[in-house]
């Protein structure tokens, strides 16, 4: 702007605020702008602005990832060229947009999104992206869990009513062998109920909270006894059980859980282990952890179980499960008690030969008493 003099002087300093004037307006719309594009920029949605023809005019980083767009190189494109999929065509294209699509993009890790299209402005819309994978997942979890229980409790509810109806008929009385049979399968039917709706409510008190329920300091080798006292009474005599201690110890956690976990790998043991098979089971340290461990000379589990034994419901062998009284649960009782103890699970087995399943806690929560002599490995211990 020239300096000029007299009645220019004022001239031109009315131009020259007016001026500056413009160019502050300016960097301010810019620099709110940059604002509005950072916050986008931050939502954890993925944001597509569209023009009328549904070319990308701009999108953040998270739409770059779950439609696999650039946001430099695509910018003026229809987005429907870079996204083919034909549910999100006929979605992007149909303008009802009340409810979102929710659809798997093939290609882009599987992701499953909640889609929503907001016009805005003269044609314009707001494309927005939602990754819901996780709760999708979670959903049908729950759906296959309530399918699974179901199932479970539908098969002795059946056998229970089908014998209630032939009495109910006057087909059978109970005072007659066949009578009595009916009478005891229905008792153990409805011990199996019962047994799996105990089962149903430990998961469900174990999962309302994330920590164990009583913290406490109490003696291993008193509870395994008791465990060993358990576990002699439900083989009946029909294997070797053996307990050895290494190192007699205390562990702070709740003993109710650890003792429900603990007796839980043993009856698996008695159950999946034929007759005249052995079980030890042994308690000691390793790198100053606590380590319980049951083997047994049983049946064994195929490998590519091994990974989903914990899972609710999953049997590697499902007749033998359900005839031995098993309710597909206890592993996975097993895995979250320990887990609340900051502890694991480890299993090794070998089909036909048995199965070595150790409860891990870790060394805080372990006090060994003190000893001079030199420990055996609680490992060496459960071998034979
Ligand atoms: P279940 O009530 O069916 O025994 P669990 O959750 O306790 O349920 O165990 C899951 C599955 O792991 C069992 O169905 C069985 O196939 C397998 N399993 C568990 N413990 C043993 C074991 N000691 N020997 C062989 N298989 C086992």
């Amino acid at each position: 702007m020239p300096l000029g003099s007299g009645v220019w002087e004022h001239v031109f300093a009315g131009l020259y605020r007016h001026m500056r004037a413009a160019n502050q307006y300016q960097h301010r719309l810019t620099a709110q702008l940059a604002r509005f594009r950072s916050a986008a920029q931050a939502m954890p949605d993925g944001v597509v602005v569209l023009d009328a023809e549904d070319r990308i005019t701009w999108c953040n980083a998270t739409a770059e990832r779950v439609f696999g767009l650039d946001a430099r190189k695509d910018a003026g494109q229809p987005i429907l060229n870079l996204v083919r999929h034909p549910d999100f065509g006929a979605y992007v294209k149909g303008a009802r947009y009340e409810e979102p699509l929710v659809t798997r993009m093939v290609g882009m890790d599987e992701l499953m999104l909640s889609i929503r299209v907001v016009p805005y402005g003269q044609e314009e819309k707001l494309l927005l992206a939602r990754d819901v994978t996780q709760a999708e997942r979670l959903e049908t979890m729950r759906r296959d869990f309530v399918a699974n229980v179901s199932h479970e409790l539908k098969t002795p509810l059946t056998v229970v009513s089908g014998f209630l109806e032939t009495f109910a008929e006057g087909n059978v009385r109970s005072d007659e062998p066949r009578g009595r049979k009916a009478l005891e399968m229905m008792r153990s039917q409805t011990v199996r109920m019962l047994r799996l709706i105990d089962d149903l409510l430990m998961l469900s008190a174990l999962e309302s909270s994330a920590a164990p329920a009583r913290e406490q300091l109490f003696d291993v080798e008193r509870l395994l006894a008791q465990i060993l006292d358990e576990a002699r009474v439900l083989s009946a005599g029909r294997h070797r059980i053996e307990l050895r201690i290494a190192r007699p110890a205390k562990v702070l956690g709740d003993e109710r859980e650890l003792a429900s976990a603990f007796g839980n790998l043993v009856s698996n043991a008695i159950r999946y282990t034929p007759p005249d098979g052995s079980i030890v089971l042994a308690w000691g340290a390793r790198d100053g952890d606590g380590v319980f461990s049951v083997a047994d000379t049983g049946l064994g589990i195929a490998a590519q179980h091994l990974p989903r034994l914990t899972e609710r419901f999953y049997r590697a062998d499902t007749s033998r499960s359900r005839d031995t009284g098993g309710t597909g649960l206890g592993l996975a009782i097993v895995k979250h008690v320990l887990t609340r103890h900051q502890g694991r699970l480890e299993i090794q087995s070998e089909p036909g030969r048995g199965s070595r399943f150790s409860a891990v806690l870790p060394a805080r929560r372990v006090r060994f008493a003190p000893s001079a002599q030199l420990q055996p490995e609680v490992e060496k211990l459960t071998r034979s």
